[in-house]
């Protein structure tokens, strides 16, 4: 691999109000593309030019962990989600060039290799009633091959309230029946739930072959979701919220979950999801990331699940379209997410192995940050 001792010079972002993209250049004029997480992508942005661009710039690029850490230290009055949230669009552009420079994909740099990768086909909707979801869920069974899904229970961060009465004690027995045993179906609460009713739901789970109940509780309530762990014969799974070590830490040591689901763009990027995969891996713990949506998210899952020793079985790949994420369209050439018998391919191109879209770079806000 190429040795690494080289000067950032360069730091372009192409920003709209969901998705901004980074171009990092580097003293020889060699370039990486990258992406900060979505959503307020635009107040992310400033973040990054503000709090992020400057403490790289200029820097000698050698090493992701201690780059990022500096600029946590230099940024330390401001811990949470928005730093890191920017740091993923200089860490991810970081991977892609040096997927370039060596002519690899990112995740045969951190010991993966191209090929297919099944999927579970992710439902972000509620507001669909239990019939319609099924159709919509066989549907794509049928013609894409997918061998299985995610569906919506409760209502997001619900103080217990299910989405309209009866639609989970219906939508968990239906979608089963219409799946079928070949199908595997997992189910997410979005922090609906106290711990004791989660428990209840999680038998009624259990009963009708569901195999993985995700964020049950409140996320930052982790003693009620040790206690559906304990309770639950499935896999109770969560952390796409958590950017902080001492929280994975904690979640990790105590086992408060079946299954961590790190965000590589909350987490701040690739090489920070790794660090939680490994801490997860030492632990025997499964790793499912988690990815909503197909912006560079679902791209940098693929490339780390395929390389990580305890990945789970199936990359989170949602299904959802023009209606409910009009932004992603056209973000890329081509169709880098295309389904085939139920997988997605990590191809042999160099870094991502996508080519963001110029007519989508060229409608969006341009800012620069140079040495
Ligand atoms: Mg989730």
């Amino acid at each position: 691999m190429t040795d690494l001792c080289i000067n950032i010079k360069k730091l372009e972002t192409f920003t709209k109000s969901y998705v901004s993209v980074v171009r990092l250049t580097m003293e020889d004029g060699s370039q990486g593309w990258g992406q900060m997480s979505t959503y307020c992508a635009d107040i992310t942005a400033q973040i990054f030019h503000r709090q992020v661009a400057k403490h790289a710039l200029g820097h000698i690029f050698n090493e992701f962990t201690d780059l990022e850490n500096l600029i946590l230290e230099r940024e330390h009055k401001y811990p949470g989600s928005y730093v890191l949230r920017a740091i993923a669009g200089l860490d991810t552009a970081l991977w892609d060039w040096l997927g370039k420079k060596n002519g690899l994909p990112v995740t045969a740099l951190i010991g993966g290799s191209p090929g297919m990768l099944p999927a579970y086909g992710s439902s972000m909707k509620r507001d669909i009633t239990p019939k319609e979801e099924a159709d919509r869920l066989k549907k794509l069974r049928d013609t894409q091959g997918f061998k299985a899904f995610k569906f919506r229970i409760g209502s997001e961060c619900g103080r217990g309230k299910d989405e309209w009465e009866g639609r989970t004690n219906e939508i968990i027995k239906v979608l089963p029946r219409v799946l079928g045993d070949d199908v595997v179906k997992l189910v997410d609460a979005n922090s609906c739930y106290s711990a004791d009713q989660a428990i209840e739901i999680g038998k009624a789970l259990e009963d009708n072959d569901i195999t993985h109940f995700e964020e049950p509780c409140p996320y930052w309530l982790p003693d009620e979701t040790k206690k559906v762990t304990n309770a639950l014969k499935i896999d109770v799974t969560g952390g796409e919220q958590d950017c902080d070590f001492r929280i994975w830490k904690d979640m990790i040591d105590r086992k408060i979950v079946d299954i961590v689901q790190p965000d590589v763009m909350y987490m701040g990027g690739l090489s920070r999801a790794l660090l939680v995969a490994d801490l997860a891996n030492k632990a025997n713990i499964t790793c499912t990331p988690h990815a909503a949506n197909l912006s560079l998210v679902t791209m940098c899952t693929m490339h780390f699940l395929n390389a990580i020793p305890n990945a789970g079985k199936y990359l989170e790949l949602s299904i959802e379209g023009e209606d409910y994420y009009p932004w992603q369209r056209d973000l890329f050439l081509g169709d880098p997410f295309k389904v085939t018998d139920g997988n997605v391919e990590i191809t042999d191109k160099p870094g991502w192995g996508v080519e963001f879209n110029p007519s989508w770079l060229e409608k969006a806000e341009y800012s620069c940050s140079e040495v």
